[in-house]
């Protein structure tokens, strides 16, 4: 493990060279993989798992796992500078950043048995739980009108539903799984009366999961499920009955800094790429960059890329301090997501034709980052939270 347990003070947070040695350990992995990897992985369509490999051997994705289950115990500051550093050294973290989170769930609300079961295979690399199931086709954003039913039968539940996009199920050992164990019509709260799983997809899959991969704009492995009568031993419930949504939200917030950092990484990737091409690429007779129609907006994208990690920051320092963070993790993920969607149009911009050749790399970082406008949760959900939680206006749904 090469990463350092130091927790940072908030008085070096802010700092432009913070966590140098952190962002030198993940570097030096990810540089293993250049371009002409990810262009064949990308054309291919095919998973990373020698990228996943090696991050999960150098224990980059066991940062948030506690010591005594093998994990390097890193604060969410930290966490979110890995991520971060993934993205900004070329590589795709959407390939492997549910390994680090998705566990999440277990660490803070599984038995004692469940974490002793799990939580050392997964910082060793031994079990991946890198794949969770709450989206379906008919309900999308309105989680708690899903429709997947874990029916109690003795010492198990019986589980038929649909899930969808259901992301590195086909990399993952166990998965996650959200579903309804009392009908909505009988509960008080409509967030009420869901349950969390953990699903062993080696017993489960070709059996009682069928998978269907989908295929998207992203090379990123996601899929439709079909789960017909699927056994699930009471044990394997995280939590109690009727919780699960509250399990799940639980987690949202570090998720959602965690894609923020990842938006983070890719705009300075952006930014460095046009800045440098600009800077190189001569058109009548000098270099594109002296235009300011070339080099404001990459200054632009800057700005505002630096003003979404700021944001990241305090989220991540109020997470890491057990605040209140829900409003600043949002807000960060908005903010990073727009930062990256917009310095991945300038940076294509900016290499004119070249930014459309694969080689590039360019139009394949502009797909990935594209997709975090919409996931795993969509700016207007985020706008309808800040709405309503923040400025307290109606709810807008
Ligand atoms: C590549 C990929 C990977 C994913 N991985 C996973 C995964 O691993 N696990 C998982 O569970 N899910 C996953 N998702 C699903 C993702 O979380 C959802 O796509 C996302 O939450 C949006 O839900 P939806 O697609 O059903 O859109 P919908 O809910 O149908 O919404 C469609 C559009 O309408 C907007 N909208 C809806 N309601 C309102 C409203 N009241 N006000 C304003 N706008 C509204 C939304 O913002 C969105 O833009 C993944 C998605 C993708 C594309």
């Amino acid at each position: 493990m090469v990463a350092s347990n130091t927790h940072p003070t908030e008085k070096t947070m802010h700092t432009e060279n913070n966590f140098e040695s952190l962002r030198d350990g993940v570097r030096s992995v990810v540089s293993q993989f250049d371009s002409r990897y990810w262009q064949e992985i990308d054309e291919a369509r095919a998973f990373p798992e020698k990228f996943v490999q090696a991050l999960t051997s150098a224990g980059w994705l066991s940062a948030l796992i506690p010591e005594e289950y093998g994990g390097s115990n890193l604060s969410l500051v930290e966490a979110s500078v890995i991520m971060e550093e993934i993205n900004r050294a070329g590589g795709n973290s959407g390939a492997c950043h549910g390994q680090m989170y998705v566990m999440g769930c277990v660490v803070r609300h599984g038995s004692q048995a469940q974490k002793e079961a799990l939580l050392p295979k997964i910082a060793s690399g031994e079990l991946r739980m890198q794949s969770m199931a709450v989206t379906e086709p008919t309900t999308g954003s309105d989680t708690t009108q899903l429709k997947t039913f874990a029916e109690r039968k003795g010492d198990r539940y019986i589980v038929n539903g649909q899930k969808v996009w259901t992301s590195r199920l086909q990399h993952s050992d166990y998965m996650l799984l959200l579903a309804r164990t009392t009908p909505l019509a009988e509960v008080k709260k409509k967030s009420e009366g869901l349950s969390v799983f953990l699903v062993d997809l080696r017993e489960a899959v070709g059996k009682s999961i069928t998978v269907r991969p989908i295929r998207n704009m992203v090379n990123h492995e996601t899929n439709e499920i079909f789960i017909d009568n699927l056994e699930i031993p009471v044990e394997n419930r995280i939590g109690e009955e009727g919780k699960g949504l509250k399990y799940i939200l639980d987690g949202l917030n570090a998720e959602r800094i965690l894609i923020a950092a990842e938006c983070i990484g890719d705009g300075y990737w952006f930014v460095d790429k046009a800045k440098d091409y600009a800077n190189q690429r001569v058109v009548f007779d000098r270099p594109i960059a002296k235009n300011q129609g070339i080099q404001f907006p990459i200054a632009r994208a800057f700005v505002n890329v630096e003003a979404a990690s700021l944001m990241r920051y305090e989220a991540a320092r109020l997470f890491d301090a057990q605040q209140p963070c829900g409003a600043q993790a949002n807000m960060s993920k908005l903010l990073a997501a727009d930062a990256s969607w917009e310095a991945a149009n300038v940076c294509l911009q900016t290499h004119g034709g070249f930014g459309f050749a694969a080689e590039y790399d360019i139009e394949r970082k502009f797909r990935e980052t594209r997709l975090y406008q919409v996931a795993p949760i969509s700016t207007n959900l985020i706008l309808s939270y800040v709405g309503e939680h923040v400025l307290g206006m109606p709810k807008s749904y």
